[in-house]
């Protein structure tokens, strides 16, 4: 029988051997799945969301143990596993009082004997392959709404959060959800591959650039719905009007929290001349006042790297970054004892010749760059193949709204950052994806329109 091995990336140790899938068990979960999806369609809306009332108790109940099975599996700090299982609630009370008005009937015209109306079918079964950073946020912004429209899921979280993503699973089931209604597929790479050949009508995935093409490529012949949410490059710009500390204290946060592994993560920061020397003080300070250590110790706020094969991504950026001219001012190198670390890193004096500004760091290490103006600053967020998010911190809110209207971005933010909240959309320009989850679009997205045109006999 296949097998996956779970590593602790705080020490480096393989703590756990769990059974796997393979094409075979996939393709029955698949056939399972769809034969379970209609009666699940036809239960009355209140019956699923008592389903997801009754798992958001089961997440409240054992927020502890779930909190430390992430933080074991993927090195994230304890208290911000514990963040965001907290972060989760307020996503599910979301979901419950938007769900059924998201999906009710509209009636949209009526005359001249003729009735038109629009209803929201469910996709049918859908698998959602997930990333490992925040595994309960972006599993359950697909899960959720799904399994509420009335839709099948088969969920492949990542290898690197595969017991969070049985823990999920498990805590649906005892919500009442079906077994087989919701299952959870387990492996790497190649059980996503076989997962993506099953009969499905809605592919949702969460990871990076090179992942989401490859399966988009995949399923092109096949005309299934892809939404994939893949990258960023986020930049955020500091204009000259800024309370200098408060900008490099959130911004600082912005960059380092999860350990720089969020795909909204500050990744690149533009400084006015005018308040780049003390904005970049102050950041190096906050930064340096971080404490990095044992992810279940609760007073860490900089755990470990999920995936061993990023600090080399990273430790090339910075020595790309030096090479052309740049200044480490912090960290810059692996961390020094056990386990998966990278040192809190800021890197100024940087220019878009550096990866550091133009491809996805995914860790501790952000790069900042002076600028002369808005016009300059706007041009160099602009200039990437991403658009997940941008922000501006400044005191002037005409200037802002903009500054922002030109930035090509998903989302947008002003004095603010790092931030997702379930009543906007969560969506990427270029290659940061396409699609859409959360808000009530998130929810619609995982039914079909149904067009009605009814005429009452003459
Ligand atoms: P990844 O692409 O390595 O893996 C994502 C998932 O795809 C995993 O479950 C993996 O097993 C699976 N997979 C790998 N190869 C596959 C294949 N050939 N066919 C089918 N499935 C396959 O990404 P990751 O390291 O898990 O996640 C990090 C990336 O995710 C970053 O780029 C980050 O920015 C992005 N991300 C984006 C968002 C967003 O909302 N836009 C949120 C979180 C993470």
């Amino acid at each position: 029988m296949p097998t996956l091995h779970i590593h602790n990336p705080s020490t480096g140790a393989m703590i756990d051997t769990i059974p796997a899938d393979d094409a075979t068990s996939v393709a029955t979960k698949a056939a399972a799945a769809r034969a379970a999806q209609p009666a699940w369609a036809a239960l009355p809306m209140a019956d699923r969301l008592a389903c997801i009332t009754r798992f958001r108790a089961a997440v409240v109940a054992q927020l502890e143990a779930l909190a430390a099975t992430m933080t074991r599996e993927t090195g994230k700090p304890i208290s911000l596993s514990r963040n965001e299982l907290n972060g989760l609630l307020p996503r599910l009370d979301f979901f419950v009082e938007q769900a059924e008005g998201a999906v009710r009937d509209e009636h949209v015209f009526d005359g001249g004997g003729m009735h038109e109306q629009i209803s929201h079918a469910p996709l049918g079964v859908v698998a959602n392959i997930s990333a490992w950073n925040y595994p309960w946020f972006v599993g359950c912004n697909v899960i959720v709404p799904a399994l509420l429209t009335g839709n099948a899921v088969l969920y492949k979280p990542s290898e690197h959060a595969a017991l969070t993503g049985l823990a999920i699973t498990r805590l649906l089931h005892e919500s009442c959800v079906p077994a087989d209604v919701m299952q959870c597929v387990v492996g790497g790479g190649a059980v996503g591959a076989a997962l993506v050949e099953q009969r499905i009508d809605g592919l949702f995935f969460t990871g990076s650039h090179a992942t989401g093409q490859r399966i988009a490529a995949a399923l092109a012949t096949r005309l299934v719905k892809v939404q994939l949410e893949l990258g960023g490059k986020d930049p955020m710009y500091v204009r000259a009007d800024v309370d200098v500390k408060a900008a490099a204290e959130s911004l600082a946060d912005g960059a380092m929290y999860n350990t720089g592994q969020g795909c909204c993560s500050v990744e690149r920061i533009y400084v006015h001349a005018a308040v780049h020397d003390a904005f970049v003080a102050h950041f190096v300070d906050t930064v340096k006042a971080m404490k990095a250590g044992d992810p279940m110790d609760a007073g860490t706020y900089i755990g470990a790297l999920t995936r061993e094969p990023q600090i080399a991504v990273l430790q090339a950026q910075v020595d790309d970054a030096v090479a052309k001219g740049a200044q480490v001012l912090c960290g810059g190198r692996r961390s020094a004892g056990p386990g998966w670390g990278f040192e809190p890193t800021v890197v100024a004096n940087c220019n878009h010749t550096m990866e550091l500004m133009r491809e996805e760091s995914f860790g501790p290490i952000v790069g900042i760059q002076k600028v002369g103006s808005d016009e300059e600053a706007v041009a160099l967020m602009n200039d990437t193949r991403y658009g997940l998010t941008a922000g501006v911190y400044t005191k002037d809110e005409a200037a802002a709204r903009a500054l922002l209207a030109q930035v090509n971005a998903g989302t947008v933010y002003w004095n603010c950052c790092d931030r997702v909240s379930p009543r906007l959309p969560w969506s990427g320009v270029g290659d940061s994806g396409i699609g859409l989850t959360l808000s009530t679009y998130g929810i619609q997205t995982f039914t079909r329109p149904k067009a009605w045109h009814l005429r009452q006999p003459g």
